[in-house]
Order: structure tokens, then C-alpha cells, then sequence
């Protein structure tokens, strides 16, 4: 589904993607780990072009978006993005949060794109905040309305960026519990996150980045219990 060759980003002169090579198939779950500063949310960006790759190229459902020919708008649709800072619109309800963007973007009616919204709402377990405003959400909620936002688009893949570290510890698992449940209905899923349990029980893969490249791409049973990079394992004694 994604296929990336040879991945390249700097800002000026700092180098922070550095020849990235990677292949994610329809349904799989990729985690990807590594120390801060490491490259991580900027490879997840350069997958939908938020940032503008310098080098390399990104093949998505057989299409190259690195092509500047290509409509990256109707990409993105494609790919639906989670961050770490939830990103919802303060002055809009939950339920015109999630509406939004398949009614101006796909072109759905209110009335088509409510009732898919409370389909959502009902997933994600906050059919009841559908009229309240984000300001009024807790954090974990919150995440899980941006969960439901993106899905409302159709995404075929879902980005997530330390969709969790911003939390209160008590909220993480709710995120975490909606995220399974998306794996477990087969959502191509890349996840940057430093919960390494959820990572062991979800991922079918985990990659390893450290300085701009990928050091390590395993199973997660591999790579946790028999890492073979020092590097590896000099992270991985500080995170366990
Ligand atoms: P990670 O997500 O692994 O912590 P990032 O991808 O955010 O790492 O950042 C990698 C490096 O790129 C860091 O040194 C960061 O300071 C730098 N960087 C990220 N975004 C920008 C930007 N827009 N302009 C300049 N430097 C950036
Ligand atoms: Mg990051």
C-alpha cells in the first residue's frame, strides 16, 4: 500500500530523513520507535506531504505522491492523520468537527454526514458529546474525536503521531483501546508511540529510527526480546 524509496528530507542543512527505505502492505500495523529528534514525525509527514520530501520517493496505492503532477488533496483524503495535539476546531461542535470535512471535501449532505458521524461517535464511545464543543472534553476524549474526525474522511491508512504522549496517564488507555480496535478491523496503521505494550500486542512490525534512518525493522517479538543493534538496546533499557 505504501512504498517509500530512498527518503530524503533536510531543513537547511540538517539531514533528518537519510535514505529511508520501506514497505507497508494493506493491513499491517508498523509502530515506529526511537529517541526525540530521531526523524520519526517527520517521516509520518513526509507520507502525506505535510512536509515537502528533498529526495526519494513515496508510492501510495500505486500512485507516486512525491510526483509534484499528482493531486496530493485527494491523497490525503486517503490518509487520515492523528497527532499528538489533537488538532480539533475550538469553535465547532464534536459533531460539526467530524461533519466537516466530508460534506466540504466529499461532498456529503448534513444529514448524510451526521449520520455517519454518529456511526463514528457510537465507535469511538462518545455518541453523547456529539453537541458539546472540545473546550468542554477531556484529553482523552478529545483524541478520540480526532480519531473519529479522520475516520470520517474513509482513510484507506492511519497516521498517528504520539497519539498519547499529551495525555494524562488515566486517558491513555481509552485512545489506546479505540486504536486496537481499528487494528483489529484491519486499518493500515503507521504509529510513532512510546507505548512499548500496546506497540508488542498490535504491531506486526516495528521499526527502529534513530538519527534519519531506520536501524531496525522486525516483528515486534524480535525486536523487543533480541534487539540486534546496540543502539537498539540502549534505547530499549531506557523505555522498558
Ligand atoms: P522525532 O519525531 O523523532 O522526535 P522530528 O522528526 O520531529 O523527530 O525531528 C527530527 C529533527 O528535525 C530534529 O532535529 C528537529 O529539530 C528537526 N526539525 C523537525 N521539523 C523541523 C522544521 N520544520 N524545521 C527545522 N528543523 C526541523
Ligand atoms: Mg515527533
Amino acid at each position: 500500500m505504501i512504498e517509500v524509496k530512498g527518503l530524503r528530507k533536510s531543513f537547511g542543512k540538517l539531514e533528518v530523513l537519510k535514505g529511508i527505505d520501506l514497505s507497508i502492505g494493506k493491513g499491517q500495523v508498523v509502530v515506529v520507535i526511537g529517541p526525540s529528534g530521531s526523524g520519526k514525525s517527520t517521516l509520518l509527514r513526509c507520507l502525506n506531504r505535510l512536509e515537502e520530501p528533498t529526495g526519494g520517493e513515496i508510492i501510495f496505492e500505486g500512485i507516486s505522491i512525491t510526483d509534484k503532477k499528482t493531486d496530493i488533496d485527494k491523497i490525503r483524503q486517503k490518509m487520515g492523520m492523528v497527532f499528538q495535539q489533537f488538532n480539533l476546531f475550538p469553535h465547532l461542535s464534536v459533531l460539526e468537527n467530524i461533519t466537516i470535512g466530508p460534506r466540504k471535501l466529499k461532498g456529503l449532505s448534513q444529514a448524510e454526514a451526521e449520520k455517519e458521524a454518529y456511526v463514528l461517535l457510537d465507535r469511538v464511545g462518545l455518541r453523547d458529546k456529539a453537541n458539546t464543543y472540545p473546550g468542554q472534553l477531556s484529553g482523552g476524549q478529545k483524541q478520540r474525536i480526532a480519531i473519529a474526525r479522520s475516520l470520517a474522511m474513509g482513510p484507506d491508512v492511519m497516521l498517528f503521531d504520539e497519539p498519547t504522549s499529551a495525555l494524562d496517564p488515566e486517558m491513555v488507555g481509552e485512545v489506546l483501546d479505540v486504536m486496537r480496535e481499528l487494528a483489529f478491523d484491519g486499518m493500515t496503521m503507521v504509529v510513532v508511540t512510546h507505548e512499548m505494550g500496546f506497540a508488542k500486542e498490535i504491531a506486526d512490525r516495528v521499526l527502529f529510527m534513530d538519527e534519519g534512518v531506520v536501524l531496525e525493522d522486525d516483528s515486534p517479538d524480535k525486536l523487543f526480546m533480541n534487539p540486534k543493534h546496540p543502539r537498539t538496546k540502549d534505547f530499549l533499557s531506557k523505555v522498558l
